[in-house]
């Protein structure tokens, strides 16, 4: 007897499952375990995996009206970006340019640039051009194979802009077959207004801002959504971090940091102490903290496109993190000043070489770990039973080639809860 479903992926040469390990992230030592299954075939009914095996059992056992075929290719989860700044208006190409002709990072700032430059065309902007905007970088991320962004604010750093762009990215939610998940990012940098009183401005954001984002949430967000701060020299102290956390944590808002970016503050000590989902960043990361964060369940999100995008050689301490089985994600950092890079893709590229990992080490980081870094390993991340069908056919013969090869995209077909919604023209 053969059951009906919706959709039958056939014909996948190499299936990477990428399990959980004991319902959690694969750590440490363990990182890597891609579960490869040879000659598969997936059976995918109401958007979910119903059925993984050998394919001539699968077409024994289910029929489907729908039949995607890879062509003896690749096949894994779709990837997800869990560090992102999606939602701006305008570009600072000309800083880059700056930069290239050996300005510091102050003399741009001094010349208007920054953060603050964004923050003051994101706050012209209206919603719909800030959806349109954050649009085009979703469509090309799905091109690129991912299928799960979280997206910060950030760029407001006031009540109606930073509101705004909560609302930009609920109505994407809804309207692009990305799933999104969104941060709260009000401790992003100190806005012009408050320039010569950080801690006024912390006090603005947690009398009034973080209750107004609450309020929003109550009424338009079921889902989880986060907090999160830039404890760093130049943006915020480890004691304004902390009032910002335990404001955060009084309203029930899990938390998430950017830390040891340049200089490490104790900001990630803090974060694993408070339970915070994830620490970002760290590049200047302590031998303590490290060892911190291995003994905890806090995510180590690590972001190689942003020293790339600085032309900076920092690397996070990669071989103690995995020593002390810490688990370990990546992400893009998709943003205006140091990184606009939507492909995960060349992140996981990029990891492979400065950051040392294995292929199967980096696509594990960047699939089932940075799920379980949004709190969604349990529907996405992985190739299992049960789980949404988000899946990416690779024009490759094996996976490997994921981190040897970089800069061209290397997508066949994106397929997102059992539904095509991406496919290369090619010409094979
Ligand atoms: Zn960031």
């Amino acid at each position: 007897m053969t059951n009906q479903v919706d959709l039958i992926v056939d014909q996948i040469g190499q299936l990477c499952t990428i399990p959980a390990h004991e319902h959690g992230p694969q750590r440490g030592a363990k990182l890597g375990d891609l579960g490869i299954r040879e000659n598969a075939a997936i059976a995918v009914t109401g958007g979910k995996i119903v059925a993984i095996g050998r394919r001539d059992t699968i077409l024994e056992e289910y029929a489907a009206e729908t039949r995607v075929t890879a062509r003896g290719k690749v096949v894994t989860p779709g990837f997800v970006d869990p560090h992102t700044h999606l939602v701006w208006m305008g570009d600072r190409a000309d800083e880059f340019e700056m930069r290239a002709k050996g300005a510091t990072y102050s003399e741009i700032m001094a010349a208007g640039g920054g953060i603050n430059r964004t923050v003051r065309q994101t706050r012209s902007a209206s919603l719909l051009g800030l959806m349109e905007a954050t649009k085009a970088r979703l469509d090309r991320m799905l091109e690129y194979g991912t299928t799960t962004v979280e997206i910060k604010t950030g760029y407001g750093l006031d009540l109606s802009t930073e509101l705004a762009m909560l609302s930009a990215i609920a109505l994407l939610d809804a309207e692009h077959p990305i799933d999104l998940v969104p941060t709260f990012l009000g401790a992003h940098a100190v806005p012009p207004e408050y320039a010569s009183q950080p801690d006024q401005y912390v006090e603005f954001l947690i009398q009034h801002v973080l209750p107004a984002v609450v309020a929003w949430k109550q009424e338009h967000w079921p889902g989880v959504l986060y907090c999160d701060a830039f404890c760093e020299n130049g943006a915020f102290t480890l004691d304004q971090t902390r009032r910002i956390f335990d404001a955060a944590r009084s309203f029930g808002l899990p938390l998430r940091l950017h830390a040891d970016e340049f200089e490490s503050l104790g900001g990630t000590a803090l974060a694993v102490e408070m339970g915070a989902r994830s620490v970002d960043h760290l590049l200047a990361t302590t031998p303590e903290d490290a060892a911190r964060l291995g003994a905890s369940d806090t995510v180590a999100i690590l972001l190689p496109a942003t020293p790339f995008g600085l032309n900076i050689t920092n690397t996070a301490p990669i071989k103690l993190l995995l020593a002390h089985n810490a688990a370990i994600a990546l992400a893009t950092d998709c943003n205006p000043g140091t990184a606009w890079c939507e492909s995960t893709q060349m992140v996981l590229a990029l990891a492979t070489r400065t950051l040392k990992l294995t292929t199967a080490q980096a696509l594990a980081a960047t699939t089932i770990n940075a799920a379980y870094a949004l709190d969604k390993g349990d529907q996405v991340g992985s190739l299992e039973v049960g789980k949404q069908a988000d899946l990416v056919i690779w024009d490759i013969p094996d996976f490997r080639h994921l981190g040897y090869r970089f800069g061209a995209n290397l997508v066949s077909t994106v397929i997102k809860r059992g539904s095509v919604v991406f496919e290369q023209n090619l010409n094979t």
